[in-house]
């Protein structure tokens, strides 16, 4: 009978998945007229981006099945949202420095699973304009005399450049890690980059003197501009500092905020929960449409900047705590307090049960899971459904074309 039920309801779902796709516009409409897939010379060495040679539909499709086979127990999955312009969509570009057999200076990415360097000027995911300064400061390196670093003698200065950018402010940031504090050349090493390229608005010194393979160090100095970028997202702005997280594909991101916002169907009136909530974002958009709004985040650098981000848009009905969430969830389960929707975007390895189960204790009318593992995400769907909850929708997007990774939010109603 289930199985029979189940049949059915695959053909219906089907049918209306053909239909909707070929109705889609906007979104994946370019994905219609299928262009050549580009080929990056570096992908199969680099490892970071899977997909790459595939073309963008066939991309989707793959991504689409995936979630379906984890996930249309739950409830019908819409078709995923795809990119129109699938490449250069990174905002957070970072390069190793190293020095090849013959000495001379590369940069590039790390080879999959391994500190070897490999050399490459363009990257078909990242934003083109980082890349071009990343090569201009490879140039400069040597007529000002600075060394990269050697991971094994532990010499030299420079490890690694981080270029983050705004993709609505046009605003730039460069980030110069080094292994030390002491950086001789660098006002006229600075004024050189900066001439050759107006358009940075901010250049940070991290130092990173650790063995380790975390690209930031904890010390920052900042030696042009302000020490931070800004963005806009739904209409909102957001600070974004050298170490805060921040979604690397804002043109989709704004499209799985907007589906999440839409999902928890707020009047106006509710009290909500930004759970995992990083700097803020799902939160300040949520604002706007609720009564209330409460993150929570453990990261401390994000809840400032979250705090920041609030007062800078004149969000006044929104207050943040540095705690696990849950914890968090767990002392508002006890106090008996009253959570109207919650929304969830916890990090890859999902929830864990203490949040899950007080969650289902403070019982909010809805749920909107924001996830980028769906594995995971069935795990705690798993839970979610027996606990009183029931999956209502599943939409994926695509952040991160060229690669095997894929988000997806879902709408959950109590039962
Ligand atoms: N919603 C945000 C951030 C999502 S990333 C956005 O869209 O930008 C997931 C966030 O969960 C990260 O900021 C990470 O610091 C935070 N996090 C990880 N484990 C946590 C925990 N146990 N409790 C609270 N926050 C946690």
């Amino acid at each position: 009978m289930q199985k029979e039920k189940n049949k059915d309801w695959s053909d219906r779902h089907r049918a209306a998945r053909k239909k909707s796709i070929a109705q889609q516009t906007g979104g994946a409409a370019a994905v219609q007229k299928e262009r050549k897939p580009e080929v990056c010379p570096v992908s199969r060495t680099c490892g970071g981006c899977q997909y790459i040679e595939l073309p963008y539909k066939k991309q989707l499709k793959k991504k689409q099945k995936a979630v379906e086979e984890l996930l249309s127990g739950f409830a019908e999955v819409e078709p995923i949202i795809g990119m129109e312009q699938p490449y250069h969509y990174r905002n957070k570009v970072s390069a190793a420095f190293a020095l090849d057999r013959k000495g001379h200076v590369i940069s590039g990415v790390y080879e999959e699973g391994s500190h070897r360097v490999v050399p490459t000027d363009h990257c078909l995911l990242e934003n083109e304009k980082a890349d071009e300064i990343i090569v201009t400061i490879r140039g400069l390196l040597r007529s000002f005399k600075i060394k990269v670093y050697d991971e094994d003698s532990g010499y030299g200065l420079l490890r690694h450049v981080l270029v983050r950018t705004g993709h609505a402010t046009g605003e730039i940031m460069v980030v110069l890690v080094t292994a030390s504090p002491v950086f001789p050349s660098k006002n006229n090493f600075i004024k050189a980059l900066r001439e050759r390229h107006p358009e940075i608005t901010t250049i940070v010194q991290n130092v990173n003197g650790r063995n380790t393979s975390m690209v930031l160090g904890e010390k920052e100095h900042v030696l042009y501009g302000k020490g931070y970028i800004e963005d806009i997202l739904c209409g909102k702005r957001f600070r974004i500092s050298p170490r805060s997280f921040y979604q690397v594909n804002p043109v989709q991101t704004e499209i799985l905020y907007r589906t999440a916002v839409r999902y928890a169907g707020c009047t106006g009136r509710e009290r909500a929960l930004d759970a995992y909530c990083g700097t803020g974002t799902i939160g300040m958009i949520a604002a706007d449409h609720a009564g209330e709004v409460i993150g929570v985040e453990l990261n401390g650098d994000a809840v400032r900047d979250a705090v920041t981000n609030a007062k800078r848009n004149g969000v006044k009905n929104i207050s943040f705590y540095q705690k696990d969430a849950g914890q968090f969830m767990c002392q508002l389960a006890q106090q008996k307090a009253k959570i109207d929707v919650v929304f969830m975007d916890p990090p890859r390895a999902g929830s864990d049960e203490a949040f899950l189960t007080a969650l289902s204790r403070l019982s909010p009318k809805r749920v909107v899971y924001v996830s980028c593992n769906p594995e995971t995400l069935r795990r705690d769907l798993l839970f979610l459904t027996k606990k009183g909850y029931k999956a209502e929708k599943i939409q994926p997007v695509d952040m991160f074309p060229g690669t095997v990774h894929v988000e997806s939010v879902v709408k959950l109603v109590r039962k």
